[in-house]
Formats: structure tokens, C-alpha cells, sequence
């Protein structure tokens, strides 16, 4: 665990860039910190493994005061992952990643295995060891910088916006890894960032940070977005934030409504013996592969034929992929699909607000009557 305790951080004879911060970054869990531009994330982040000494305050970890810690020590327990992954652009990516391990005093070889097994657990070829960082691409280059920072599997791990300098697509899969990566090494992670939908994607707890280093409101992503505190998180959050709260609820149970299929291949009198005016398709292991439109059948179905937009849900998904599914499909029933990909039914979008609705209800009931609903800014974010 890492704990802030009353910390302050003061440049010069300007206001604090970090005012008094007093939070609990809890083991093993994601904590994210997100905030605009200036409010004192990095500050905040370069005070834990004492890059910037704390004008007052004390920052702990495990129990210890961080300060009383020997320098080196300190730092060989924590990970630090920068934007422009920082590596070292005249060593190969290989000793990069090696780099913690052999001023452990690890043997080359040692170290060099360790390396290779963390190039793969990032992601990225083998092959890629040899390179330099110049010859990669800016993701790849980030997926270096997460390896070198687990080299020596230290518990503690601090991320400054590590995927904000790469494009919207790399930055996705790369959060997707990292997620994965964490399932796995359960590492107490301080993570920055300044896009809150990244912070909502990662985040076990978010703190939502002003400027001056106030934390606005901490909590989890679900409660950030349902019951944001004061119009600073509100507006901060974003819009949406009604819709976006549904992916944080499963969607246990809802019945699902049978829907007659075709396969691939089927001809325009099997699609027309289904009488409907759009017919979902199913390939040969039943993973639903698109709709089509029956009037525009005049050849037995092939992919060239199927309606690209739908989504598809999974049974075990949120309520946000299931009424995507029914919103994006083209004849309103969403695509229902099992853990294994095999379609099991169509969902209409009435069904999932029926199902919002029943499980407010239940959960009103449960704490014992509506209480005053503080409904009365909803409109804060129309145009
Ligand atoms: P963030 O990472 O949230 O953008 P920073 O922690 O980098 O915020 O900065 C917080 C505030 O402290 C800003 O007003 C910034 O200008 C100021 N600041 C940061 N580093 C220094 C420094 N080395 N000297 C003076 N002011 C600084
Ligand atoms: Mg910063």
C-alpha cells in the first residue's frame, strides 16, 4: 500500500503544486490518478520514488516513510514508466530491458533471459531483443518501457501516462495488455493520466484531481461515473455518463428472444422463407457473422452480402455491449452471444432499459426507499 499523508509540494514562491494530499493507493490494485493539465499528477508521482523531495507531508509504503528509505533501495522496489518510454537509444532493446537486473549484479545470461521472457510477456517478438529503439514504432517503444520497469518484479509500479503520446488504436491494444499483465502480477500500480476514459478503463480507484493537487473525489470508476460529487467531476467525467455507467453493470439473466438464422451460403429462397426483413447470418461453428436485408438477396449469401454495423454481445457482458448490440443492429434486435462465440438470441433494446429499470428498483428497495435523487442538474450537459 502506498499511503500520502498530508503531503504538500511547493516550487519556489508559487502556490503548491500539491496541497495537502492525503490518499491510499491500495496493494495490488490500480489506483489512478487523472486530472487536467497542471494539477500535480506528475508531481505527485515523482514524490513517491523521490525524484521530488515533499515540501511536508509523509508518503509511505507497506508502513514505511518513504523518506527514511534508503534511496537505492526504494527505487529497486518501484517500476517507473514514462510517456516517451525514456529508454536508452544507443542499447538494444534487449539491455534495456536488462538494465535493472544488472546493476543487481545478475549475470549477463541471467539477466538476458529474464529480458527475453519480459519482451514476450509485453507483447511484443522475440526478435525484436536485437533493436534499437529507434527502429521501433512508438507503441512497441512503450511496451519496452512497461518491461524495463518490471525487470526486477518490483511491487510497487508508477506510470506517467505511458500510453498518451501513441495513436487512439495502439493505445487500446496497449491498455488491453497492461490489463492483462496486471491480472497477472497483481503489482500495487500508481497510474497518471489525464484522459478519463482511460482512467474509467484501468482504474480500480480513481482519484479525480484539481489543480493545487486536491482531490476532488476518489472512488471507483462505476461511482465516479454514477454519482459524481460536485460539478468539477461531473463536468470532468464527461458526457455520457449515464450510458458509459452501464458497462461497470452485468447484465445477469435478461431473457433472450429466439431469432430464426441462416448459414452462409444459404440461397435468396432460404432467406425468404424466414419472413423477415433482415435475417442474421451464422457461419459454420454458429458465431453470428452479420445481417442481411431480404429484399437485396438475389445470390445465395456470402460475406460481400452482410450488414457490417451490429454489434455483438456476449451473455456474460454488461448492459452497456448488450444495448449497444440492440442500438447497432440494423432490425433492432441485438446479437446475443455465448462465452464461446455461438449465438443464443437478440435482445431489443426495450429489453435492456426494462432490465436498467427493474434493477434500480431493486436496488432502491435494498436501501430502503428513493431518497431525495439529486436529478436536479441533469441538464448541466445539454448543448
Ligand atoms: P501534471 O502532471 O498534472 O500536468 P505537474 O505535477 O507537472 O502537473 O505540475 C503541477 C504544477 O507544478 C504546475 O503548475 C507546474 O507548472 C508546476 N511545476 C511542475 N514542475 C515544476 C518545476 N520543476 N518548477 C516549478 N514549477 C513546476
Ligand atoms: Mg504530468
Amino acid at each position: 500500500m502506498i499511503r500520502f499523508d498530508g503531503v504538500t509540494k511547493t516550487y519556489g514562491a508559487g502556490p503548491p503544486a500539491v496541497d495537502h494530499l492525503t490518499l491510499e493507493a491500495a496493494t495490488g490494485e490500480i489506483t489512478v490518478l487523472v486530472g487536467p493539465s497542471g494539477c500535480g499528477k506528475t508531481t505527485t508521482l515523482r514524490m513517491v520514488n523521490r525524484l521530488i523531495t515533499p515540501t511536508s507531508g509523509t508518503i509511505s509504503i507497506d508502513g514505511v516513510d518513504t523518506g527514511t528509505m534508503d534511496l537505492t533501495q526504494l527505487r529497486r522496489g518501484i517500476g517507473y514508466v514514462i510517456q516517451q518510454a525514456g529508454l536508452f537509444p544507443h542499447r538494444t532493446v534487449a539491455d534495456n530491458v536488462a538494465t535493472v537486473p544488472r546493476l543487481l549484479g545478475w549475470s549477463k545470461a541471467k539477466a538476458r533471459s529474464r529480458a527475453l521472457e519480459l519482451i514476450e510477456l509485453v507483447g511484443l517478438e522475440p526478435a525484436l531483443a536485437r533493436r534499437y529503439p529507434a527502429q521501433l514504432s512508438g507503441g512497441q517503444q512503450q511496451r519496452v518501457g512497461v518491461a524495463r520497469a518490471l525487470a526486477a518484479d518490483p511491487p510497487v509500479m508508477l506510470m506517467d501516462e505511458p500510453f498518451s503520446a501513441v495513436d487512439p488504436v495502439v493505445r487500446e491494444q496497449l491498455q488491453q495488455e497492461f490489463l492483462r499483465i496486471q491480472a497477472e502480477l497483481g503489482k500495487t500500480t500508481l497510474f497518471v493520466t489525464h484522459d478519463i476514459d482511460e482512467a474509467i478503463k484501468l482504474g480500480d480507484r480513481v482519484a479525480v484531481l484539481r489543480v493545487g493537487g486536491h482531490v476532488a473525489q476518489f472512488d471507483t470508476p462505476e461511482k465516479l461515473l454514477s454519482d459524481p460529487v460536485d460539478d468539477f467531476v461531473a463536468g470532468f467525467v464527461g458526457r455520457d455518463r449515464g450510458y458509459r455507467a452501464l458497462a461497470f453493470a452485468a447484465a445477469p439473466g435478461l431473457p433472450l428472444r429466439a431469432e430464426p438464422t441462416i448459414v452462409l451460403g444459404a440461397t435468396p429462397g432460404d432467406v425468404r422463407a424466414v419472413g423477415a426483413d433482415w435475417v442474421l447470418a451464422l457461419d459454420d461453428d454458429k458465431a453470428p457473422v452479420g445481417w442481411v436485408r431480404t429484399a437485396a438477396v438475389e445470390r445465395p449469401v456470402d460475406r460481400a452480402l452482410l450488414h457490417r454495423g451490429g454489434t455483438v454481445a456476449s451473455t456474460n457482458g454488461s448492459l452497456r455491449a448488450l444495448l449497444d448490440a440492440a442500438l447497432s443492429s440494423p432490425s433492432g434486435r441485438g446479437v446475443v452471444a455465448d462465452a464461446d462465440g455461438r449465438f443464443v438470441g437478440t435482445v431489443l433494446a426495450s429489453d435492456v432499459v426494462a432490465a436498467i429499470e427493474s434493477e434500480r428498483d431493486a436496488q432502491r428497495a435494498s436501501e430502503g426507499g428513493a431518497g431525495p435523487a439529486a436529478y436536479d442538474h441533469d441538464e448541466r450537459d445539454a448543448p
